[in-house]
């Protein structure tokens, strides 16, 4: 199903795999803890998912698992009162997690926690390792940096937007996660992660092994019209996976592509949502002769549209379905979050004794 997109993670995750194959780096860590947690992903709360989410985030996810990794992830609460009411992200916590379940991963296989379930050890561990960074480094965090050109303004935007790498870096390293998938939005963060695991380690002692990102290339879905990516907080250029099928044809529609024989972003991007949830192979090849087509300066974007709505349309649907039989039973999100931060309570109770040992804190 998104076997074009996800032929760079599974080389780049192939080439990770074995604990043998360590760098030195990672394997200076071993006598002290080691790697936890294979893969860990995190999802914000903070509204309906879009097909970029999937794309990006959860497809990878899948395709491993499929191979055999058991990933963790986890519902980032506390990352989404950054920029948004407690009370409106609680009331997208278990749908964020029938979509995850409705999209393919697992609870058989895969843990799936929320974190402020275990919010005394997250922000225990954030307060430690903020002290490990200055204000005016935190301050120069590219993302930091854009975001506030963007949506935010430093005299109105609260102080958890300027933690937020730091957070961020204390449920990778509380899990001791090998691995994690970001997108190129977060990689300035996995930056500030692997800094911090490297600082704790130098100035008290060797516990971390520093995490590593598993990047997933070319995969930055752009809004369907306007500037800038398609995001869940940015609706009008996004398509969320719980769009009913009318909706869905409207905004690819009104979606802005190119002219004939030009290659863009905008269409780029729109081939990667057609490839992406494509079932079947054939439906990929239909996308790509109409795409060669185009490139042969023909007018075909009508026709690309109507493949692009066809092929969104009956992956939404099968989606929708599943989806509505998971949250069926009311009884079912709350067990596997039971679950998942269950496990994940062990683990950073375990990382966060360590820590304060380390410290001379406990
Ligand atoms: P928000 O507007 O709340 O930030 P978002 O849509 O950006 O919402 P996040 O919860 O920030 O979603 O990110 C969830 C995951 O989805 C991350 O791994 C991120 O890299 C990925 N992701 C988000 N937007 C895109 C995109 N446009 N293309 C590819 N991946 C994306
Ligand atoms: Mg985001």
């Amino acid at each position: 199903m998104t076997h074009n997109i996800n032929k760079n993670i599974k080389k780049e995750y192939n080439n990770f795999s074995t604990l043998k194959k360590q760098k030195p780096e990672e394997r200076r860590c071993l006598p002290c803890m080691k790697y936890k947690v294979e893969l860990l992903t995190g999802i914000r709360p903070t509204g309906d998912l879009t097909v970029a989410n999937y794309l990006g985030a959860i497809a990878p996810i899948v395709e491993l698992q499929a191979q055999g990794v058991s990933p963790v992830v986890f519902v980032a609460d506390l990352h989404a009162i950054t920029d948004n009411e407690p009370a409106t992200v609680r009331q997208y916590i278990h749908g964020v997690v029938a979509d995850y379940i409705a999209l393919g991963v697992d609870p058989r296989k895969a843990k799936i926690y929320l974190q402020s379930d275990i919010a005394g050890e997250v922000t225990t561990f954030t307060a430690l390792l903020a002290r490990l960074v200055s204000v005016a480094e935190l301050l120069r965090v590219p993302t930091l940096k854009d975001k506030l050109k963007s949506n935010a303004r430093p005299e109105t935007a609260n102080a958890l937007l300027l933690l937020y790498p730091v957070l961020m870096a204390a449920d990778i390293l509380l899990n001791r996660a090998k691995k994690v998938p970001v997108g190129e939005d977060q990689l300035a963060h996995m930056e500030v992660t692997r800094m911090l695991a490297r600082r704790f380690n130098k100035r008290y002692r060797e516990i971390f092994p520093i995490p590593q990102v598993l990047q997933v290339k070319s995969l930055r879905i752009l809004s369907l019209k306007g500037k800038g990516k398609m995001s869940k907080t940015n609706p009008g250029g996004a398509i969320f996976l719980t769009d009913d099928i009318k909706t869905v044809a409207n905004k690819i529609k009104a979606a802005e592509t190119a002219f004939e024989g030009v290659m863009n972003d905008k269409l780029e991007s729109l081939v990667l949502i057609a490839k992406g949830l494509a079932k079947t192979e054939s439906e990929c090849e239909e996308v790509d002769a109409i795409i060669q087509a185009h490139m042969s300066g023909k007018r075909v974007m009508g026709q690309f549209k109507q493949i692009l709505t066809r092929i969104a349309q009956n992956f939404l649907e099968e989606f929708q379905t599943k989806r509505v039989e998971i949250l069926r039973d009311p009884s079912y999100i709350p067990s596997v979050l039971e679950e998942g931060s269950k496990v994940a309570k062990e683990n950073a109770i375990e990382t966060l004794s360590a820590v304060r040992r380390a410290l001379q804190f406990d």
